[in-house]
């Protein structure tokens, strides 16, 4: 489908068309907390087909469904006491729950699993669309399959404005780092499936039990569907180091970029080609800005991205998981 995208404000007006245009079973990218999506009506067969021939992305890589209130969660989920306990405690918010579906989810959108990964997200924008539309509404990051998640509008319509028509711009995803997902299949054996700005502290807290983490996949077996090593990842090569120094940067290849989490050295002018995520290192801050700065840095001409390795648990989990995958070939 040849087209070129239309970047839409969030006035009442433009809201209502593309309510419209999403029960008609049409694309349209959103903003969420986490990353930009691209929606479409989660009941239907056709819509999810859009999706994922827009992004190219694999039939067996299951969306995410996102509804507007809580109550909506027992027309797309069987829901757990323990389900509803989270519900209750982190939505609308970056927390994606993975339970049994119901009827109303088409096959195509879980990938043929009898789960559904659910979320209520907190981006106003967003959560009146979904309302006005009627339906809950599928959808995976707005960007090439395998590319940098899009954090932007812009990002979204230089990645896809010739493979979708609408884009609804809600400022930059606050977040910026895709949601935690915990399967809760068995209730009592909660999985950590990916961590996000949800952490497995706040989840242990709630649900008063620790949640696992998934077990390691072996030669190439996947751990939960679409959670494939390789994904996240600028076209140039990404190379994490533990402990990462300004010396070091400064003795490496000038053609190369050096990405801090923090500004490295507080005093002085450093190199053209260091960067940094945030200049105290904050890592909710470096977070919000790790994808467009990848981004940045994979359109700036560079031989090599450096990364400094983020380490310690919370958000620091998350940041390394991206990173991990934007490094790996
Ligand atoms: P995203 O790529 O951000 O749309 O996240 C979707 C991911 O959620 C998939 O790649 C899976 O890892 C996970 N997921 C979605 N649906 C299910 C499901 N039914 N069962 C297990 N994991 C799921
Ligand atoms: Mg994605």
């Amino acid at each position: 489908m040849a087209a070129t995208a239309r970047t839409f404000t969030g006035t009442p007006k433009n809201l209502a068309f593309l309510a419209r245009r999403l029960k008609a079973g049409e694309i349209v990218a959103v903003p969420t907390e986490t990353v930009y999506g691209l929606a479409g009506d989660a009941t239907s067969s056709a819509a999810c087909r859009r999706i994922f021939a827009a992004k190219g992305r694999p039939t067996d890589d299951p969306l995410i469904v996102h509804i507007a209130s809580i109550k909506d969660l027992d027309r797309v989920a069987v829901a757990n006491p323990e389900a509803r306990k989270l519900a209750k405690a982190f939505w609308p918010g970056p927390l994606t729950l993975v339970l049994p579906k119901t009827g109303l989810v088409p096959d195509l959108a879980t990938a043929g699993l009898p789960s559904v990964a659910v979320r209520m997200p907190s981006h106003p924008l967003f959560r009146k669309l979904i309302r006005l539309a009627g339906v809950p509404l599928a959808a995976p990051s707005a960007n090439p399959f395998g590319y940098v998640s899009p954090t932007s509008a812009a990002h979204v319509a230089r990645n896809l404005g010739k493979r979708i028509r609408y884009i609804l711009d809600g400022g930059s995803s606050s977040i910026g780092l895709e949601s935690t997902i915990l399967d809760l299949r068995s209730p009592r054996k909660p999985v950590l499936l990916r961590p996000g700005a949800i952490t497995k502290a706040e989840l242990d807290r709630v649900l008063d039990r620790p949640v696992a983490r998934p077990r390691k996949a072996s030669s190439g077996a996947r751990v939960a569907p679409g959670q494939m090593a390789r994904h996240y990842s600028p076209r140039t090569r990404v190379v994490l180091h533990p402990g990462l120094t300004l010396e070091k940067a400064v003795r490496g290849p000038q053609n190369a970029a050096w990405l801090f989490i923090g500004r490295p050295g507080t005093l002085g002018r450093l190199p053209a080609n260091v960067f940094w995520l945030d200049p105290l290192g904050d890592l909710k801050l470096a977070a919000r800005r790790l994808f467009s700065v990848l981004r940045e840095l994979d359109d700036g001409g560079f031989s090599s991205i450096h990364v400094e390795r983020p380490s310690g648990g919370g958000i620091a989990e998350a940041l390394l998981d991206r990173l991990v995958r934007a490094a790996s070939r």
